[in-house]
């Protein structure tokens, strides 16, 4: 059996229970080590074979589930943050579908959730934006057409852009060419939930500055809308004048 696990985005302790047992029990592990914290191998058990795929290529990755499934171990493959963002997990699944290997994902915590919690904040604030769009800048891996980063920053909705933390003057340009004015407030996460964390704040048309003063060029999120900087109207959720399956709403005293 083959498990694709959610790290978690880099504290070892934001893995799920789940993904922690997976790799308690798993006779080989191959982690993602380019962005999975290595202290999460120290659940491995004694003995485990453990592979970090940063070196390797696809048909690698698949040999040592071959290897693994003729000695009937189970694998653990750890993909950073959650799997199904970015994970390149899909090419995976339909060569292992090919051999009849079984497999299951064992979701885990995205770096943007942890981004948001090292920020305080919530990308969903009422009267700002009830809509998050998860995107990338097209570097060398491209981005269809209709997902151009400009077009996507026309609906002014919260952002949070993986994988582009080096092309900083092309995400400002689009940004601002999409409609955002260049006071938004941005941010720049580093290494979220990492012992080196980094937060920088500021803004749209600070970005390039904001870029080259911390020197970050990777391992970041750009996030970026009015929910950074703060207060949408309060939520209908807690308010007392509104009635809910849970609770029934009063009028004002
Ligand atoms: N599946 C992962 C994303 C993998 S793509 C997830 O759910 O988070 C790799 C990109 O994710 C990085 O280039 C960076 O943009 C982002 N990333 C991963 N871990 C991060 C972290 N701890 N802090 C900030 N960004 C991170």
């Amino acid at each position: 059996m083959i498990y694709f696990v959610g790290a978690g985005p880099g504290a070892p302790d934001l893995i799920t229970l789940r993904g922690r047992e997976l790799l308690g029990r798993a006779d080989q592990i191959i982690y993602a080590g380019s962005l999975v914290n290595p202290a999460l191998l120290a659940y491995a058990k004694e003995g485990c074979a453990i592979y970090n795929s940063a070196s390797m290529t696809l048909e690698e990755v698949m040999e040592r589930f071959a290897a693994a499934e003729d000695k009937g171990w189970m694998t653990v493959r750890l993909h950073t943050g959650d799997p199904s963002l970015y994970g390149a997990i899909r090419e995976q699944m339909e060569r292992l579908d090919e051999r009849g290997f079984d497999y299951q994902v064992v979701p885990g915590v995205s770096s943007f959730c942890g981004a948001a919690a090292a920020l305080k904040a919530e990308y969903t604030l009422p009267g700002l934006s009830q809509t998050l769009i998860i995107t990338r800048a097209a570097g060398r891996t491209e981005v269809p057409e209709k997902e151009d980063l400009a077009l996507l920053a026309s609906h002014g909705s919260s952002l949070a852009i993986f994988l582009s933390a080096a092309l900083m003057g092309e995400l400002r340009e689009k940004l601002l060419a999409g409609g955002y004015g260049a006071d938004t407030p941005a941010a720049i996460v580093y290494k979220a939930t990492w012992p080196d964390e980094r937060v920088i704040r500021g803004t749209v048309g600070d970005l390039c500055r904001m870029r080259e003063e911390s020197g970050i060029t990777k391992t970041a999120l750009v996030l970026v809308g009015a929910f950074l900087a703060g207060s949408g109207a309060r939520s209908r959720l807690y308010d007392g004048a509104f009635t809910h399956e849970f609770r029934q709403g009063r009028e004002a005293p």
